[in-house]
């Protein structure tokens, strides 16, 4: 049986005890963008927040990219989110490649290259990822500034997460 078909089996089982309380409407208290990684999917566990409290909006790396500034607008003004977290965290698939690199991997081995240069936002340093990224978010000008945006490293080894600061230059900017 595919996977899916399996999980479309399991489904029944789910419904049956499904909270249809949950089914009112969205009221999300805190908003988290990190990585498409299988192994931060247990946020609830993780942070220790329940799972109706929280928005996830997840990307490969993760990358906060146009799409994800939107739903990060939607999650704080249309939704009730009050803090953001950008999640990232050790050992991540994207740090093992380059765009160029996987591109010409890609073009060679499906013998199309049409969809090249594809962005697929890897990257190398995961602390300056981080501060990267708060820097995009913090500067947008539809995120609101009483809105904290605070980066964050998940250690794959301890399960402990750590925050990162912004460098210097960039506060004062
Ligand atoms: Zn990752």
């Amino acid at each position: 049986m595919s996977i899916i078909n399996k999980a479309l089996k399991a489904n029944q089982t789910f419904a049956k005890k499904y909270d249809r309380k949950l089914g009112a409407h969205p009221a999300p208290k805190i908003v988290v963008v990190t990585c498409m990684d299988p192994r931060l999917s247990d946020l609830p566990g993780i942070l220790g927040l329940p799972i109706a409290d929280i928005d996830v909006i997840r990307t490969g790396g993760p990358a906060v990219t146009e799409d994800v500034l939107g739903e990060l607008v939607v999650s704080t003004r249309v939704l009730g989110s009050k803090e953001i977290m950008l999640l990232n965290h050790t050992g991540c698939g994207f740090t093992t490649f380059t765009d160029d690199e996987l591109n010409a991997k890609l073009s060679a081995s499906t013998g199309d290259a049409s969809p090249a240069p594809m962005h697929f936002f890897s990257y190398k340093d995961t602390e300056q990822n981080t501060r990267e990224q708060i820097k995009n978010v913090r500067s947008h000008p539809w995120i609101a500034k009483e809105v904290p945006v605070r980066g964050f490293v998940f250690d794959m080894e301890t399960g402990l997460i750590r925050e990162v600061q912004q460098v210097a230059q960039d506060a004062a900017a």
